[in-house]
């Protein structure tokens, strides 16, 4: 696998998820960076994302509810290179209806290689970083190999 560049801009495109009993997290985590958060664009499960543009004031572009089908078009967003990177704070500690996607949106931030914070700390961190205000040359894996695979077929 070669990899390519992607370019992650300097306005980034951040999608924020919570589950139920992780929301007052990720609301004070959004509060404490509010003037981050201000300087990029936010899309969000729906939930979540009503939350944060109530509490925040900021604009907040809101997708279908996770167990309704967020996740999958944030996963859908990021495998067509439009989410820059994700803020997940998933729960640990209950088992949800819609585990499988859950799942889903984490594998493919991993198969496309964007940063990923799924609890306050790496959250911190990613939001603390230089590259938050530069442009990050994102490596892209070139799935080539794979797309092009020989098929057993007749
Ligand atoms: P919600 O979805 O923001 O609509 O609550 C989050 C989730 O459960 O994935």
């Amino acid at each position: 696998m070669s990899p390519k560049e992607a370019p992650i801009p300097t306005r980034k495109r951040i999608a924020l998820v919570a589950h139920d009993k992780k929301k007052q997290d990720l609301l004070d985590w959004a509060r404490f960076n509010k003037g981050m958060l201000a300087k990029h664009d936010l899309i969000a499960t729906g939930t979540t994302g009503s939350l944060i543009q109530k509490d925040l004031g900021l604009p907040v572009r809101k997708l279908l509810s996770g167990p309704l089908g967020g996740d999958q078009q944030i996963g859908a967003r990021i495998a067509d290179g439009t989410i820059d990177f994700l803020i997940f704070f998933w729960d640990p500690l209950q088992p949800l209806s819609h585990d499988t996607d859950i799942k889903a949106l984490l594998r493919i931030a991993v198969v496309w290689n964007i940063p990923v914070a799924c609890n306050r700390a790496s959250a911190d961190f990613i939001i603390s970083s230089p590259l938050m205000s530069e442009e990050y040359h994102r490596r892209k894996p070139d799935y080539g190999a794979y797309t092009n695979r020989p098929l057993d077929v007749t």
